[in-house]
C-alpha cells in the first residue's frame, strides 16, 4: 500500500465527517479534521488521531462518491477510531457501493495501473536498458530526460512490447526483445516510443493504457529508421 499523490481535500467530505462525529460523540467538541484523497493501489481508507487532529485518507476511487456513501464511510472510520461497533446499515451501504459494477471496474482498473509491478532489472542478457535509454536520450532528447525506472518484463510478451507506467514512473520493455536476434534498432525504437509517453503525458481514457495523439505520432516518425524498426517488430 503506497500513497502516491494527494488529489484534493474538499470541504464537503469534511462537513460529512463533522456531522457524523457529532452523532457519535454529541458531547465532545469536534476536533480539526483533515481529509485527503490519495492514489492508493486498492480501494481503501484510513483514519488516525494525531496531535488532536483527525486525519483521514481515502482512496481517490471514492472521490465524488455519493454523499450517503461518504457518510457510511465516516460512520465506519469514526466508529473504528473510537472503538465502537460499526452501525450495520453503514457497513452494508458502503459494501454495496464497492460492489456496484462501475465502481468495481474502476477499482480493478486502478489496481492494474498502480499495483506493484513485477519487473526484472534493467540489465538484460543482450541489452542493458540503462544504456539503451542513455543513447536514445542523448540522440533525441538532448540528454535532458531524467531517467525513469527501467526494467525488462518478467514474461516474454509479444502483445505488449513496451509500456510506460506513469504511476510508478517506469518504462518496461518485453523480455522478448532482450535477444541478440533482435536488432538494437528495434529495442531503441520501443524505448523511444515509451519515452514519448513521458514527453506527452496523456489522460487515461477508460481502460486504454496508451493514447497516441497526432502530436505523438508525428514525433514518433522522427525516429531514424522508423520504417525498418517497425518492420522488425512486426516480424517478431
Ligand atoms: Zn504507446
Amino acid at each position: 500500500m503506497e500513497r502516491l499523490t494527494v488529489v484534493s481535500a474538499e470541504s464537503e467530505p469534511r462537513a460529512i465527517f463533522r456531522t457524523v462525529f457529532c452523532e457519535l460523540r454529541p458531547r465532545s467538541p469536534i476536533p480539526p479534521i483533515a481529509i485527503e484523497f490519495c492514489r492508493f493501489a486498492n480501494a481503501n481508507a484510513f483514519i488516525q488521531l494525531k496531535q488532536g487532529q483527525i486525519e483521514v485518507r481515502i482512496t481517490d476511487v471514492l472521490h465524488g462518491a455519493p454523499q450517503e456513501v461518504l457518510e457510511a464511510l465516516a460512520f465506519i472510520l469514526l466508529s473504528k477510531l473510537y472503538r465502537r461497533p460499526v452501525p450495520r446499515d453503514a457497513s452494508s451501504r458502503y459494501r454495496r457501493y464497492l460492489l456496484r459494477k462501475d465502481v468495481r471496474e474502476r477499482i480493478s482498473h486502478v489496481r492494474q495501473e498502480r499495483g506493484r509491478k513485477e519487473v526484472a532489472s534493467a540489465a538484460g542478457s543482450a541489452y542493458d536498458l540503462d544504456e539503451v535509454f542513455d543513447a536514445v536520450n542523448e540522440r533525441y532528447f538532448h540528454g535532458l530526460m531524467a531517467r525513469p525506472k527501467l526494467g525488462w518484463s518478467i514474461r516474454k510478451s509479444r502483445q505488449t512490447l513496451g509500456h510506460y507506467d506513469a504511476s510508478h514512473h517506469t518504462i518496461v520493455l518485453s523480455r522478448i526483445l532482450d535477444s541478440p536476434a533482435v536488432p538494437r534498432l528495434a529495442v531503441e525504437y520501443v524505448m523511444y516510443h515509451e519515452m514519448l509517453h513521458i514527453r506527452f503525458p496523456t489522460e487515461h481514457r477508460g481502460a486504454r493504457r496508451c493514447v497516441h495523439t497526432r502530436e505523438f505520432k508525428l514525433e514518433e516518425r522522427k525516429f531514424d529508421g522508423f520504417d525498418d524498426a517497425t518492420a522488425i517488430l512486426k516480424a517478431l
